[in-house]
């Protein structure tokens, strides 16, 4: 005999869910804390980024900057070493920004109307309602990709976020759901269940506490909810670096090429369609660089490493130098501070294969 659903009561969902969250939530750093300096850091490392991944950064980064005016107060390249790994390095750069102008323009205090929140730099809808319903309490639903997949199943609704009646019908469910009273924790419970309960490909609704309004879970086909996103196809680029070394010491440019990661300290060079056009554009760069200095050697490794939609396959060569490259474009970094210096998730691989200096 098939299961007879419960009928869909948005005030008996609201209270199963809070009352599951109550006593399964997970004790992460930044829920012993409502200050909504420490929840903005979260929820912006949370960004495409894993719970695991962002304990120990958040952890780092709260100890080296307590409150939005140290923050503010620091130089943006202490900011990227303490971000350096996480990836999405423009967060970090927006973070900054936000807290000065936080500390300018409303005496350090994260503003409490949502229409000054959402105008700072790198604060979106999404950042603007997690930090105004977790810290202040106010009634905004938090809608990200967890969220919307406990939504599709509970409701059994039919597309993706990318499709604006799709996003509508959902936003609309979870306005319904919302609790007027404990928002953020509402918003907290759905994200938890979404990463810990609803997953992607084997949901867990034995253990769920919305199961008995679940209309994907009665249908017996919860996983094909929501529809799959469409995925942007993936572009494969050449990139030639060159390793110019002496003793421990490597030089450094900033940013990698065509604009990335501009903020961070990189090998120099250089993308290309191809392995030739790569070692090209690595070459002139080297040349604009340090005119007729630098010599261009062997084939010393190579790697693989993917930045957002961007699969790179890096080729690495020897490079030495007949000048001390000592201006403000370059700097020398020993390897064993490369845990700690501001370079990129890229860098660390290249150094990592690097021969050992005895
Ligand atoms: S019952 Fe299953 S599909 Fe429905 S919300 Fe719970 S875990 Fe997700």
């Amino acid at each position: 005999m098939p299961r007879r659903q419960v009928p869909f009561q948005p005030s008996a969902v609201r209270r199963s869910l809070l009352g599951w969250f109550g006593s399964h939530a997970r004790r992460l750093p930044w829920r012993k804390t409502r200050s909504p300096y420490a929840i903005w850091v979260s929820e912006v490392m949370l960004q495409q980024t894993q719970v695991a991944t962002v304990i120990p950064y958040y952890t780092r980064f709260l100890h080296a900057f307590p409150d939005v005016r140290s923050l503010a107060r620091a130089p943006l390249e202490r900011v990227l070493e303490l971000w350096s790994g996480l990836g999405y390095y423009r967060r970090a750069r927006h973070l900054h920004q936000a807290a000065q102008l936080i500390v300018r323009k409303f005496q350090g205090r994260f503003p409490r109307q949502y229409r000054d929140g959402r105008a700072l730099p790198g604060i979106g809808e999404y950042t603007a309602h997690a930090v105004l319903s977790i810290a202040f309490n106010q009634p905004y639903a938090v809608l990200d990709g967890n969220v919307a997949r406990v939504v599709a199943r509970l409701r059994a609704r039919r597309g993706n976020l990318h499709q604006r009646s799709f996003r509508q019908a959902v936003e609309s469910d979870l306005e319904r759901l919302l609790s007027p009273r404990r928002p953020g924790d509402f918003n907290q419970a759905m994200m938890e269940l979404g990463q810990t309960v609803c997953l992607p490909r084997a949901p867990r609704c034995r253990i769920c506490p919305l199961k008995k309004w679940c209309r994907a879970s009665e249908l017996g086909k919860a996983e094909s909810y929501p529809a799959p996103r469409p995925r942007r196809a993936t572009e494969l680029r050449y990139l030639a670096v060159a390793v110019i070394r002496r003793g421990s010491r490597v030089a450094l440019v900033r940013g990698l090429d065509e604009g990335l990661m501009s903020g961070l300290w990189n090998f120099p060079s250089g993308f290309g369609a191809t392995r030739q056009a790569a070692f090209a554009n690595l070459a002139e760069k080297l040349h604009s660089l340090a005119p007729g200095w630098i010599e261009v050697g062997r084939t010393i490794g190579r790697l693989r490493h993917g930045i957002t939609f961007r699969t790179i396959r890096a080729e690495v060569y020897s490079a030495t130098v007949s000048d001390p490259l000592t201006g403000r474009s370059w700097r020398w970094v020993d390897l064993a501070d490369f845990p700690r210096a501001a370079v990129s998730q890229l860098a660390r691989k290249i150094a990592a294969i690097l021969p050992q200096v005895s």
